[in-house]
């Protein structure tokens, strides 16, 4: 079996033929094949930056593995800003010994989620490090995305806006706890990482007003609603039974004791937008596989507290507040 020697980040033969044979491969395109010190990017007007690293345990994972949500991740935070993502780096550190065979399928999976949003890779770093130093492989990627629509933001949110939430929650989060636990359980269940800039670009594309958008990824709805109470200082009241929760999700929270809009999504986001145009944006979302789901949750109430309020399907309610400490490391 092929596995990674030291040699292979070490700038010489072994790292040219890598980068030749797999990544160039792979991520074939005219900017990286110039093989420069850096990419010579054109872009039109304002962009969006921004950067991820990535050390999921495991590495694979029903729905996914660490190079999808490598791409995934950072096209989905460009996504959000109204950004249509068109430049990715891709680093990888990579512990000694690891499987060629699963650095390929790595990359390919990578390769596949470039191809549904049109990103390209146009510049990477491959670094390997001796056995014992590092588990398997960590990756790292910052995109470059093009501003379609200005002014998207949390601080715009206003009273009676509609929450919109693109599909069910928890299911990355759970996912990873299932592999974790070895639970056989959940049948259905695996994580929901998919690349969004299909959904957000039929959003913008239908002329839909969006005043906020954000991937629900670590800490999970509860932590999106809690950052938008505080950052536009108005009441998010949000209605349990309208909240979209698989069985498995559901089953596995109550097993462990942890709260689902706690866990973390890799595909799954939340909109605020004025309240006359949520038909109008689920009816853009369900269009996609991603949006299928798509449900308006609640709405944003008063100018108070910058508080979020859980109301149950029995009429109590409660405050949801921000998920504390680290529910599950290396999630993502
Ligand atoms: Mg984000």
């Amino acid at each position: 079996m092929e596995r990674i020697q030291l040699s292979h980040g070490g700038g010489g033969e072994e790292s040219g033929k890598l980068i030749r044979e797999l990544f160039y491969r792979y991520f074939s395109n005219d900017i990286l094949l110039a093989a420069e010190d850096a990419a010579l990017l054109h872009t039109g007007g304002k962009i969006a930056f921004t950067t991820d690293s990535f050390t999921v345990s495991p590495i694979f994972f029903r729905g996914g593995d660490i190079g999808k949500i490598a791409i995934a991740g950072t096209v989905n935070d460009l996504s959000m800003m109204g950004a249509k993502p068109l430049y990715l780096s891709s680093s990888f550190i990579i512990e000694e010994g690891f499987e060629f065979e699963k650095l390929e399928k790595i990359v390919a999976s990578m390769a596949e989620e470039l191809g549904k949003c049109g990103a390209k890779i146009v510049c990477g770093d491959t670094k390997v490090v001796p056995k014992g130093t590092a588990d398997g492989i960590y990756i790292n990627t910052s995109g470059i995305g093009e501003i379609v629509r200005e002014g998207i933001s949390a601080a715009t949110i206003e009273e009676d806006d509609a929450i919109i939430v693109s599909g069910d929650v928890g299911r990355h989060g759970a996912a990873i706890l299932m592999e974790r636990e070895g639970l056989g359980i959940s049948g259905d269940l695996r994580s929901d990482c998919a690349v969004l800039w299909g959904v957000v670009e039929s959003l913008l594309a239908a002329d839909i007003p969006i005043h906020a958008m954000r991937d629900a990824t670590r800490g999970g709805l509860a932590a999106v609603l809690n950052e938008w109470a505080v950052q536009s200082g108005v009441c998010l009241e949000v209605e349990e039974q309208r909240i979209p929760l698989s069985t498995e999700v559901q089953g596995i929270c109550e097993l462990f004791g942890f709260e689902p809009y706690d866990f973390a999504n890799e595909g799954t986001f939340i909109i605020a937008l004025p309240a006359e145009y949520a038909d109008r944006a689920l009816e853009a979302m369900r269009s996609h596989e991603a949006g299928q789901k798509a449900a308006v949750i609640g709405k944003a109430t008063h100018y108070k507290d910058g508080k979020v309020i859980l109301r149950s399907a029995y009429g109590s309610s409660r405050y949801l507040d921000l998920p504390k400490g680290e529910l599950l490391p290396r999630i993502c």
